[in-house]
């Protein structure tokens, strides 16, 4: 057997996880056992959310789905139309209003006392590939709205809720879902290893659950299509699954007791469930987490939820039942591949920032003489004239050698900030610093990593354990 040893197929481990010790394992559906083109799947979401919006007489004929516009990980500010990425302490760092990108200067007078507080209805995270679509054009029609194109919409607020109304109705009536289904080669990347890696973990004795907020004629043709063809001796996909849960409502699945139905038929049928508890290899629409673990009897710690949504899935199912979370990030691997490929630069400008650090001590410690010196007035006799003379000159060395460092450190600087995207950086850097994604990856989410065939590589029975957690006085 060949196993993966590549670094952007690593399966990364914020919190020390026994695989031995989970007895149920939940996956999500959409962009986690079902992997889309996002671009392909974005685009077509986008035009049908620009028909709704041309439907209503809005000038929005001559836009386009731009995916290098946005990324996961950034947050639209509802109340100024913008579109920031803040890091890890809530401090925004890049700022774009509709689709320009705003200067220093202008960032810092809006932002500069901004603490970014998701809890706040303000701020909208971008949780997962889905929002793609939702940030290109709500910076799009910001501009728009900024050239009083569109009277109807009282500000960037109000902009928001239009586009948010169209986004869940796009998702949820069903004729974008029924061009997926016509066309899956188009949308869906097919992955046979990660059928095999569900299959080990079921023969390893997990519980394995697919709890999806997808409708169920959309998950049958979505799994069907990408797990029957690579499982063995008949098997289908129903097989795998202990329990299929459809219609979830994540997060509230997580947070709220709302009662189970039962898919009676194929037509997906629904019948209320009585009492008695979940029946196995049955499928259910609705329901809550806090049923399913009664019915499973299996504690919160000895169950992972693996998903891509950073708040419907992990967010949430840590933070209320304190399952243990996984968190798929397909983007990881163009992260880590960039990462790997500038290695030798990065180690080059960390050397270079040292020394600038070196010799700029030196020059506080020079000016402190300096200023020691003159404490008692201006230097008088010819000693004091010297001494002052001679720390004069040794800081304008200092500061020249410090400038010709400069000019070498300014653009590493500048290509490591736009690594991943000129426009927005490494999904999980801001600046020198960790993103507020990467913030919540690590609060939220046991483990990472790009897809869930990447548990194939590590067995049923690995024992992940965290890293040392690092600190800005460690010795480096
Ligand atoms: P899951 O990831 O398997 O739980 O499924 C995600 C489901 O949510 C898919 O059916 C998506 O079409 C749907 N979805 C994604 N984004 C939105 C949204 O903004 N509004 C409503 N539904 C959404
Ligand atoms: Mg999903």
């Amino acid at each position: 057997m060949k196993f993966e040893s590549r670094l952007e197929r690593g399966v990364f481990c914020n919190r020390t996880l026994n695989f031995r010790a989970i007895k149920a394992i939940g996956y999500d559906m959409d962009y986690t056992l079902v992997q889309y083109r996002e671009n392909e799947w974005e685009e077509r979401a986008y035009e049908y959310i620009k028909q709704q919006l041309l439907s209503r007489g809005w000038p929005v004929g001559a836009l386009k789905f731009d995916p290098q516009m946005v990324c996961r990980g950034l947050i639209i500010d509802t109340e100024q139309g913008n579109l920031i990425k803040a890091n890890r302490f809530g401090f925004v760092k890049r700022v774009m209003h509709g689709t320009r990108l705003a200067e220093f200067d202008e960032q810092r007078t809006l932002y500069s006392r901004t603490i970014v507080e998701l809890a706040d209805k303000r701020w909208v995270f971008l949780n997962t590939l889905f929002s793609l679509s939702e940030g290109c054009i709500y910076a799009q029609l910001v501009d728009l709205l900024d050239q009083r194109k569109i009277p109807e919409v009282l500000g960037y607020s109000d902009l928001y809720e239009h586009v948010r109304g169209i986004l869940d109705r796009t998702h949820m009536e069903g004729s974008l879902k029924a061009d997926i289904i016509a066309d899956p080669e188009r949308y869906v990347i097919l992955d046979p290893e990660i059928p095999r890696a569900l299959l080990d973990q079921h023969q390893a004795g997990k519980k394995l659950m697919l709890i999806t907020n997808s409708e169920w004629f959309y998950t049958v043709a979505m799994m069907t299509y990408c797990f029957d063809r690579f499982l063995p001796g008949g098997m289908t996909w129903r097989d795998l699954f202990h329990v299929t849960i459809v219609g979830a409502r994540k997060p509230k699945f997580f947070i709220n007791q709302n009662p189970f139905f039962e898919v009676v038929n194929d037509a997906g049928h629904l019948l209320p469930v009585s009492t008695v508890g979940l029946k196995p290899k049955t499928a259910y629409f609705g329901g809550s987490a806090v049923e399913l673990e009664k019915h499973l009897k299996i504690s919160g710690d000895e169950i992972l939820y693996v998903g891509d949504h950073m708040f419907g899935d992990v967010h949430a199912s840590k933070n209320v039942l304190r399952w243990r979370t996984a968190l798929i990030l397909r983007e990881l691997e163009e992260e880590v591949r960039d990462c790997e490929a500038f290695r030798d630069s990065e180690s080059k400008l960390a050397a270079l920032m040292n020394e600038k650090e070196r010799l700029e001590s030196q020059v506080c410690h020079l000016r402190l003489e300096l200023q020691r010196l003159r404490a008692g007035g201006l230097p008088q006799t010819p000693e004091q004239l010297a001494s002052d003379a001679a720390l004069q000159k040794q800081q304008a060395e200092l500061r020249a050698a410090v400038e010709k460092l400069d000019h070498e450190i300014g653009p590493l600087a500048q290509a490591s900030t736009e690594l991943r995207s000129p426009l927005w950086g490494l999904l999980m850097r801001t600046g020198n610093d960790k993103s507020h994604l990467a913030y919540q990856l690590e609060r939220y989410a046991d483990l990472y990593t790009s897809r869930v065939s990447n548990f194939l590589h590590i067995t049923p029975f690995a024992y992940l354990r965290s890293p040392r957690g690092s600190m800005p006085h460690d010795p480096s």
